[in-house]
């Protein structure tokens, strides 16, 4: 059984079929990266995943069950937003522990998750700032961190890093790495980057108009591709 299972899981959009029957399975602990062109249905599958669109069809199990109809915040998963989405007029304490004070938690308890959170994202000397006074990075692990204090058994990343500069991305995605080292959980991850796939990624899922193409190891992937879509689009020799 895997952590997370798509089974003819399908989407519409009036008309338009954007994911045709789709089965996925996602085991516990693993990263997953969601791999395509712009259009591909990368967003939709993320979003029906954390129940932020309802499916057109077929069912999506966690740990077993059945979360097809599941509110989002019934799901036990996280999404990460790009940083832009944190407060500005908030300190990143309160930023980090938005989500449980909404949860209705008392202050010392949300004080110490922040603070542990704020441990695992070396943010513990910012926590009083507030995201105007941080550097890109350190924006985007609030923005991470905001997710964590929730413990969730999955995190599920949009393109996170794609509105920072080319060398922040390429440090962020090392500490994305380490922190799926670190916590051992299952995330799902989302980007249109054949790099960020290939270097973070356990299991790569390459999508074209909905559909997959392949799931398999970077190595896999690079070594016996698919076709030629697949072949073209990690830049394997085929
Ligand atoms: P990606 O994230 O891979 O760039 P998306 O999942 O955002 O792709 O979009 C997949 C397809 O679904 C696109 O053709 C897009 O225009 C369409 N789409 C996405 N969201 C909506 C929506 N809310 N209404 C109508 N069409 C949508
Ligand atoms: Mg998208």
């Amino acid at each position: 059984m895997g952590h997370i299972e798509l089974k003819g899981v399908t989407k519409r959009f009036g008309e338009a079929e954007v994911i045709p029957p789709l089965d996925l399975t996602i085991g516990k602990g693993e990263f997953v990266v969601f791999v395509g062109p712009s259009g591909c249905g990368k967003s939709t599958l993320l979003r029906l995943i954390a129940g932020l669109e309802d499916t057109s069809g077929g069912r999506i199990e966690i740990d077993g069950k059945d979360a097809t109809g599941l509110p989002p915040a019934k799901r036990g998963l996280a999404m990460v937003f790009q940083s832009y989405a944190l407060y500005p007029h908030m300190s990143v304490r309160r930023n980090i522990g938005f989500p449980l004070k909404m949860a209705g938690l008392d202050k010392a308890a949300i004080d110490a998750k922040v603070e542990a959170a704020a441990k695992v994202l070396n943010l513990g000397a910012y926590l009083d700032r507030r995201p105007g006074q941080l550097s890109g990075g350190q924006r985007q692990r609030v923005a991470i961190g905001r997710a964590i204090v929730r413990s969730p058994s999955a995190f599920l990343f949009d393109e996170p890093l794609s509105n920072l500069d080319a060398a922040l991305r390429v440090n962020m995605r090392l500490e994305i790495s380490e922190l799926h080292q670190t916590l051992k959980t299952t995330m799902i991850y989302v980007t249109h980057d054949q790099v960020e796939a290939m270097t973070m990624a356990d299991k790569i899922v390459v999508l074209q108009a909905g559909r997959i193409e392949q799931v398999g190891s970077p190595l896999d992937l690079y070594r016996a591709p698919a076709n030629r879509f697949v072949a073209g689009f990690i830049g394997s020799p085929r």
